[in-house]
């Protein structure tokens, strides 16, 4: 059957996502800032979380981790600032939730180990901070090289691959897409349908990588060093 993904808003503006694969009676939580919005979404629909995963390191994808009890995969790199990390993953590593399997992407820049969990049969990517819907996460432990290069494999995925972020940033990042592509109409065209959306509380995430092609100045930056400038006039874009 087909994996069952629902979204969880915890904190301010993080989502955590609940997997669950009916066949295995498994269920997956994808970094829990906050454990408990995900224990009551997971007990609405009669599931019991089985395993943990995260992203990276930050607390507001971690401090709940351990909360659910349940063995946790993370990154190797970043296990030490996580705490109980039972499997550390790298790149290449297949990890699964019943016959559903994902590979870990190592994907650096907003963390040195951040990584990626890509299920490919599924046409389904998590990519916690670093590819966001019309932006990408701040380089606080690595370079433009090495998002451009996260924005390179992304590129390669099929255009019909839902990207699920780690958080709801899409009508900022929006407004700065319209402010360094002026001219690209389906920018415009998308931060209309944001806008309306954040008008009615609903959220912007998932994506897809078409979309992102399309409408990401980031994703859409032809050398690091443009996606370098990119980043820095984000940092302290006001729109
Ligand atoms: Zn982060
Ligand atoms: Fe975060």
């Amino acid at each position: 059957m087909a994996l069952e993904i629902v979204q969880v808003p915890v904190l301010s503006d993080n989502y955590a996502w609940l997997l669950h694969d009916a066949d295995s009676d498994t269920t997956v939580v994808i970094d829990p800032g906050d454990a408990n919005p995900l224990i009551a979404a997971a007990e609405a629909r009669g599931w019991t979380v089985t395993q943990v995963w995260n992203t990276h390191w930050h607390p507001d994808h971690v401090a709940g981790n351990a909360t659910f009890g349940v063995p946790v995969t993370a990154p190797a790199e970043e296990a030490a600032k996580i705490g109980k990390v039972d499997r550390g993953v790298v790149e290449g590593d297949t990890i699964a939730i019943g016959a559903h399997r994902a590979q870990v992407m190592r994907v650096p820049g907003h963390t040195q180990g951040h990584v990626a969990f890509h299920f490919a049969e599924d046409r389904v990517i998590f990519t916690g901070d670093t590819l966001f819907a019309m932006g990408c996460g701040r380089l606080f432990e690595g370079t433009p090289t090495d998002m451009y290069a996260n924005m390179q494999r992304y590129a390669e995925l099929p255009d019909d691959t839902t990207v699920y972020c780690g958080h709801e940033y899409t009508q900022s990042n929006g407004r700065f897409a319209v402010h360094v592509e002026p001219d690209n109409r389906a920018v415009a065209e998308r931060l209309r349908e944001v806008d309306a959306l954040r008008a009615r509380g609903e959220p912007t995430v998932p994506t897809t990588i078409g979309r992102e092609r399309e409408t990401n100045p980031f994703f859409r930056a032809n050398s690091a060093e443009q996606l370098g400038e990119r980043r820095v006039l984000k940092d302290s874009f006001k729109g």
